[in-house]
């Protein structure tokens, strides 16, 4: 008796182990340690994962003095409201607080078939302008030429980098495709009062949940070459910037 009890929560249990390593990699539609495999197509699960948080304010912009952790936040919940009739959506943290970002790939990876969205403003010389993507697996680049096309679209600047292959916690840990997008420099004056406009973070989230829509109807179609597939180990928090 005591073992049926026991049963249905084992059936919730994550099919694969966050820091399950190469040996128990996976095939499409699931967990996929590499992730060397084409875009998703037909997902219903959206991870909205609102960078930053609690102890954590990310970027301050020295003109509106608006945090970035309070712009991802609110840009996160107009994203879940654009999504919610047509996906499942999750929300790596809905209020003001603090989590680790090994913390947020291993809650990621409990959602076997979802796409995670990470969502960041930016901060840099005060000459750089525009929305960027980054990402690093085969799997999530469709998605990244997807969301940059579509932040560009409803984005006055461009002077940037735009879409960026880069190794990071959030783009290369997880195991399911992941996108972290860089909506605008807080640290331009011009576009820092841009993004304190809630009729603007609005137009974004409109813009990203349109490429997310694309993405779960078409996958890869139209997103150009799918990109060679880089072996590469997890980023950690000790490896040099950039690497
Ligand atoms: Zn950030």
């Amino acid at each position: 008796m005591r073992f049926l009890l026991i049963l249905p929560f084992l059936a919730f249990l994550p099919s694969c182990s966050p820091t399950a390593g190469p040996s128990s990699s996976s095939t499409s539609g699931g967990l996929d340690y590499w992730g060397n495999r084409p875009g998703p197509q037909g997902f219903r699960t959206v991870i909205i994962d609102a960078g930053h948080g609690g102890k954590d304010s990310g970027a301050v912009s020295s003109s509106t003095g608006q945090k970035e952790k309070d712009a991802n936040l609110d840009l996160a919940k107009r994203l879940q409201s654009e999504l919610s009739g047509s996906f499942r959506t999750v929300m790596m943290r809905s209020d003001d607080r603090f989590i680790d970002l090994d913390d947020r790939v291993d809650f990621a990876n409990r959602y076997p078939g979802a796409i995670l969205v990470s969502l960041h403003f930016n901060a840099g010389s005060s000459s750089r302008k525009g929305p960027e993507t980054y990402w690093w697996r085969v799997d999530s680049h469709g998605l990244a030429v997807r969301c940059q096309r579509a932040m560009k679209s409803v984005a006055p600047y461009s002077a940037n980098a735009g879409q960026v292959r880069r190794r990071l916690r959030l783009t290369r840990n997880p195991s399911i495709p992941c996108v972290l997008l860089e909506g605008g420099y807080m640290s331009n004056s011009s576009e820092a009062a841009l993004i304190n406009s809630p009729s603007h973070r609005d137009k974004l989230a409109k813009a990203i949940a349109g490429a997310i829509r694309d993405q779960a109807a078409k996958g890869d179609a139209g997103t150009g070459a799918r990109p060679a597939f880089i072996k590469a180990p997890p980023s950690r928090p000790t490896d040099a910037p950039g690497s």
